[in-house]
């Protein structure tokens, strides 16, 4: 089993700058992510509060991110973390591969996934013209109709992309008001393709091979309405994926890793959580770089002491 002084597990703005962190602090460290990006790579238009650059693509700051890890001497492996186990002063960390790794400190940046729906048929069409995301599969729906579940900023987003490839989008929001702001707002308006519909609950998503409807109902008429689409797009948020480390850390009511502010350290001593899978409020690749560099510097702390 190979050994290392720390581990990150995530290849988001939180583990990469660990990642940055922990090698220039000359700890060998591995990197273990499924995959690079993380919820950047799923931004559909472009970021424009990252210091440093106006405007850029999520692609392009996440490539720029990964360039900078690869520049240290770091080892990075391309894997699922299963599992992380304490035994006395090391941990064990298994993937969904089978490989294990021992190391004296642990980062958790594993940030957070899609939330589902939960609702009949979104097991079965999920990649029949169901997606959660907008960037990867938009492009199959050129001059359809298809509707975005959600009304925060995320969903907004998406009917802004969606509207330079379909012909006519719905915005379904469960609740009286849209949350998204008033920019998104704005753009929304301004495509002339996109109708919002408030107090929406989906009920089920149905269709033969592929959707070609969903049926919600009508909060304050209780009515159940069937709406013709070829594509639903699920944007109501995401939950943290954190249930690897379940048996060392304590958690909120939103599965989010309880830290102390300082240093992002968890009730377990050389186990850290840096950006969206902990409690941290603000959930933005600005705050999550600033965890991860935080977390890999007081995890430098530990393991010299
Ligand atoms: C649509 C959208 C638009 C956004 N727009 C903006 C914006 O304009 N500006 C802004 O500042 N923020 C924005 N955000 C928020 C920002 O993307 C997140 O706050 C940030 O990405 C969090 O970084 P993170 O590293 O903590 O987690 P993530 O970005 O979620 O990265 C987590 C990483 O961990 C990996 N991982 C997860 N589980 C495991 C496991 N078990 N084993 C191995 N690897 C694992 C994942 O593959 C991923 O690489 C947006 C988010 C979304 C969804």
């Amino acid at each position: 089993m190979e050994s290392y002084d720390l581990i990150i597990i995530g290849g988001g703005p939180a583990g990469i700058t660990a990642g940055i962190y922990g090698a220039r602090q000359k700890l060998n460290t591995l990197l273990i992510t499924k995959s690079f990006g993380g919820q950047v790579a799923r931004k559909v238009v472009m970021i424009e509060n990252y210091p440093g650059f106006e405007e850029i693509s999520g692609m392009e700051l996440i490539q720029k991110f990964e360039k900078h890890l690869r520049k240290q001497k770091i080892d990075i492996e391309r894997d699922e973390v299963s599992k992380v186990k304490k035994i006395k002063e090391h941990f064990i960390v298994i993937t969904k591969s089978k490989n294990r790794f021992e190391s004296k400190a642990i980062i958790v940046a594993s940030g957070a996934d899609p939330r589902p729906l939960k609702v009949l048929g979104e097991k079965e069409f999920l990649g029949k013209g169901l997606s959660y995301c907008p960037l990867c599969d938009g492009p199959l729906f050129s001059d359809k109709t298809v509707a975005v579940i959600g009304g925060g900023n995320s969903a907004f987003e998406a009917a802004i992309f969606l509207s330079k490839i379909a012909k006519k989008i719905y915005i379904l929001e469960a609740s009286e008001k849209v949350r998204a702001d008033a920019e998104n707002q704005e753009r929304v308006k301004k495509t002339g393709k996109v109708e919002i519909i408030t107090n929406t609950q989906v009920q089920k998503i149905q269709g033969k091979q592929f959707v070609n409807s969903l049926i919600y109902e009508d909060r304050k008429t209780k009515r159940e309405i069937k709406l013709p689409v070829e594509g639903i797009f699920v944007e109501i948020g995401s939950q943290p994926a954190t249930s690897f480390v379940k048996d060392l850390v304590d958690f909120n009511e939103r599965d989010e890793i309880a830290v102390e502010f300082e240093t992002c350290q968890t009730k377990t001593p050389g186990l850290f959580a840096a950006g969206d899978c902990n409690i941290g409020k603000f959930k933005q690749i600005v705050t999550a770089a600033s965890e991860g560099a935080k977390a890999a510097l007081a995890a430098y702390g530990y393991i010299e002491k």
